[in-house]
């Protein structure tokens, strides 16, 4: 890997920097060593927090972080939306996902006379919400997914329904899947952490846990990648960099740019 390009380092957050609300052992350290010599940004697929409730968390324990600094598909669907042009909103998700588009000027419409849907991660889905969505997106309003993730990990190696669930009640009504999605793989996140900085893909060395999100949205943009953790799947396949834990990642960056970097 053709180290000297890096400016900036992109970790992901759930299963990278933290699980549930611990950091993992050495993240602390990963990113303070790293900060120093690269600007650092954090992205999720989270569409329930805004990116300062978010930056909230990681100061809470113990990482310095400004709700720049941090990219949610939550905000990621907001800015879409915005530079589409899209409102008139029908949303299934939390009440963050709700403040966070009301907050971009978006218009947020409670019934069948939406023009689009957007889904994100929601506790609450019912029938009554599915069949709202249902009526919005057969009159041809647009299936927007904030992610599409299966499960999420969170403490004592439990999974949870993640937004994915959401997506696949609705598509499961609709007959189709989304026509946009804006959380990883997609290389939406990646590109406006690209263009808040203005860096090019090969500048952004992205750090995550999992192969087909992390990995995937990478590769999508055109930026070099570290598999993190033990995961499930094979990370075998040629050009994946791996990673047991943080003090495997921060020795394999001094393997890459040489002893005596920290
Ligand atoms: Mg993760």
């Amino acid at each position: 890997m053709n180290f000297s390009s890096i400016r900036l380092v992109a970790f992901d957050l759930d299963g990278t920097l933290w699980l549930g609300d611990a950091l993992l052992p050495g993240a602390l350290q990963s990113v303070q060593s790293l900060s120093a010599r690269y600007r650092i940004a954090y992205h999720t697929n989270n569409s329930t927090r805004s990116d300062a409730e978010v930056a909230d968390k990681l100061r809470r324990l113990g990482v310095v972080a400004d709700p720049e600094a941090v990219h949610t598909s939550t905000t990621a669907t907001a800015r879409h939306l915005v530079e589409e042009g899209l409102s008139g909103i029908c949303v299934i998700g939390s009440s963050g996902l709700r403040r966070t588009l009301e907050n971009h000027g978006l218009r947020l419409v409670d019934d069948a006379s939406a023009s689009h849907v957007v889904v994100g991660m929601d506790v609450e889905i019912d029938y009554h919400r599915i069949t709202m969505a249902l009526q919005v997106l057969l009159k041809g309003g647009l299936f927007i997914a904030c992610n599409a993730d299966a499960n999420f990990p969170v403490e004592g190696g439990h999974r949870l329904p993640g937004c994915g669930a959401m997506v696949g009640a609705i598509q499961g009504a609709v007959g189709r899947g989304p026509d946009r999605l804006i959380g990883k793989p997609s290389p939406c996140i990646l590109a406006q952490i690209a263009a808040q900085h203005g860096l090019r893909p090969e500048e952004i060395l992205v750090v995550g846990d999992s192969l087909e999100s992390d990995i995937a949205m990478a590769r999508a943009f055109g930026s070099p990648a570290v598999l993190f953790g033990a995961v499930a799947g094979d990370a075998s396949e040629a050009g994946v960099v791996r990673v047991a834990d943080h003090a495997g990642l921060l020795a394999w960056i001094e393997g890459e740019i040489g002893v005596g970097w920290r």
